[in-house]
């Protein structure tokens, strides 16, 4: 009977516990009621008394061994069956690449934020625009120079050949939209996707974006755009900015003027970045031609309004000082990850 325990012992040892199924074989064969050990405590008695001091201590170390053995086994084997590896709990996390939000869609959030504290809806309209929207309804007439070839996308329409659509020049078609389809006063900024037919440069891009606003009500003037504007950048580029106006010319307002903000770089004495003037520029605006409310069936006697436009690209290469536009659009992550 020692021989049968010794061999039986290097089967306890050898036997390959792999999964539970093997586990649970293991068990029925050694440990179990019917198992081999419990035969050979029956069969203890059988045992002559001189040998019986031997074979039960070797008896009782086999079963320890064996009991033992699936302890062990059974704490290893996790809940999916499979073997538990060793983890090292002091080693330092594989490290992840979190997605984070665009540089310009983090522009874009931080405008809109702004403005809506002030009062201002987002409105939206499509990218693929109708002439009449992009160019007839804002007092630029057929010959108008923003019309050519050379600034605008044409596209071609397959079903309607007198309906000539264009990829937006510019978000103003969502303010007239919006005024065809409400009643002022109006109080809204039109944020997206602008196209221009532009050779690309490190200064100009095919697409860029846009936040245009546009306020409509009774005795709206001058002195309400320069406050909302001067409020929009104060909030962007820090407190310290200050604005001017620049007489300038767009055909939807009249008068037009360019928006220029005191250099944030060098607080205004002059630096490479505003080449040495103090001011930036920063966008248009001006109040709303009154061909444009005739287009849109408002009476211009009875309302005013100012309209403005910021390119949402300028404004955030300013501020982080990004000298070339194309590198917004290279999908780079070594640039992009910064921000
Ligand atoms: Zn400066």
């Amino acid at each position: 009977m020692l021989s049968d325990l010794n061999e039986i012992e290097q089967e306890i040892n050898s036997f390959p516990v792999n999964s539970p199924e093997e586990l649970e074989n293991f068990r029925l064969k050694f440990i179990s009621r019917n198992g081999l050990l419990t035969g050979l405590f029956e069969e203890l008695k059988n045992v002559s008394r001189e040998e019986k001091p031997v074979v039960g201590k070797k008896l009782n170390e086999v079963k320890k061994l064996a009991e033992s053995k699936f302890n062990t086994l059974k704490a290893q084997l996790d809940d999916t069956g499979s073997k538990k590896e060793d983890i090292d709990l002091t080693l330092p996390a594989a490290s992840y690449s979190i997605g984070r939000e665009h540089l310009i869609s983090q522009t874009l959030a931080e405008m809109v934020k702004i403005f809506r504290e002030i009062g201002f809806k987002v409105t939206d309209g499509p990218e693929l625009e109708e002439e009449f929207y992009n160019f007839d309804a804002l007092n630029t007439p057929a010959h108008h120079p923003a019309r050519d070839m050379q600034d605008t996308f044409y596209v071609q329409s397959t079903t309607d050949k007198d309906k000539k659509h264009v990829l937006r020049t510019h978000t103003s078609p969502v303010q007239i939209r919006t005024m065809l389809q409400n009643k002022p006063p109006l109080r809204i900024i039109s944020p997206g996707k602008v196209f221009r037919n532009e050779t690309v440069t490190y200064k100009n891009y095919f697409m860029f974006h846009q936040l245009e606003g546009l306020y409509i009500d009774k005795n709206v003037s001058m002195r309400d755009l320069k406050g909302v504007l001067a409020y929009f950048f104060k909030k962007f580029y820090g407190e310290n900015t200050k604005i001017r106006f620049i007489p300038s010319f767009f055909p939807f307002t009249e008068p037009s003027g360019q928006v220029d903000i005191s250099c944030f770089i060098c607080g205004g004495k002059g630096c490479k970045t505003c080449k040495e003037t103090g001011w930036l520029e920063v966008g248009g605006c001006g109040m709303v031609d009154p061909n444009v409310f005739r287009s849109v069936n408002i009476d211009p006697e009875e309302y005013t309004g100012y309209a403005f436009g910021m390119g949402m690209e300028r404004l955030t290469m300013m501020k982080y000082g990004i000298k070339d536009i194309r590198i917004l659009y290279q999908n780079d992550v070594r640039f992009l990850d910064q921000f």
